[in-house]
């Protein structure tokens, strides 16, 4: 491979890094919404919206049992721990800020810290009932639910994934931080999106107002490169650690 010029990035610098199926694919997590994807396979209607629950919640359970247990087999890989690099490279006199849209706790595992989960977390639960006091309280959980719906201990309503599903809004105290980091950014970095559809496309719009430089790193060329200043084909792994000097 080429070496490719790193980027200048300082430690006191300003970098958000946006994180989509792309990385994860890369550590053989099989993706939801991308092309052979799971939502190819599973019908997302029924397995991952708040109605397909209410019809059946032990069918979401046994498929979220099986995509917690597929995902403890997978490790983080190199642009996992290329960000955690990045992160304590940057400790102290910068602001690094990790949004992902993965569910996978990959990158916590690899060491990262700073991060945003603005899909939720496939080893949290919480309760299904907005009128709980439990509802907003997800908790730690990599339990497999295949044969029993788990349920609240306070109201007694069906425990669910703590993921947003389709047709639920991303946490809007999350998506206020996302944007205050975005407006003050040198640098916004999304790796493994497609960097055309809501939200990157959104925040690269927003980083790049504020004249943040915008790096794009995916494995296929967006129809619509929009508004990234720079794009970087190919495997994450490879280009990011080369992209940091890390490799
Ligand atoms: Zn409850």
């Amino acid at each position: 491979m080429k070496r490719l010029k790193t980027l200048p990035i300082h430690p006191g610098d300003s970098v958000v890094v946006l994180t989509g199926a792309g990385i994860s694919a890369e550590s053989g997590i099989p993706t939801f919404r991308e092309k052979g994807g799971l939502w190819e396979k599973y019908d997302a209607y029924k397995l991952a919206t708040p109605e397909g629950f209410k019809t059946d919640p032990l069918r979401v359970w046994q498929f979220y049992s099986e995509r917690r247990e597929a995902i403890q087999k997978c490790e983080p890989n190199a642009a996992h721990q290329a960000l955690v690099s990045l992160e304590s490279y940057m400790a102290k006199k910068g602001e690094f800020l990790l949004v992902t849209q993965n569910v996978d706790a990959l990158h916590q595992r690899a060491g990262s810290k700073n991060i945003l989960e603005i899909h939720g977390n496939i080893f949290r639960t919480r309760c299904s009932n907005p009128d709980c006091e439990g509802w907003y309280q997800p908790f730690e959980d990599t339990d497999l639910h295949m044969d029993e719906v788990p349920k609240c201990k306070i109201c007694g309503a069906p425990l669910r994934p703590d993921v947003v599903w389709f047709g639920e809004p991303i946490d809007p105290m999350l998506e206020f931080r996302v944007q205050q980091a975005l407006r003050s950014c040198d640098y916004f970095i999304a790796i493994g999106t497609s960097g055309t559809v809501y939200p990157a496309a959104g925040y690269v719009q927003t980083a790049g107002d504020a004249g943040a430089r915008t790096v794009l790193i995916n494995a296929e060329a967006p129809h619509n490169i929009a508004f990234f200043k720079e794009f970087y084909q190919g495997p994450a792994t490879k280009i990011l650690p080369a992209l940091l000097g890390l490799d």
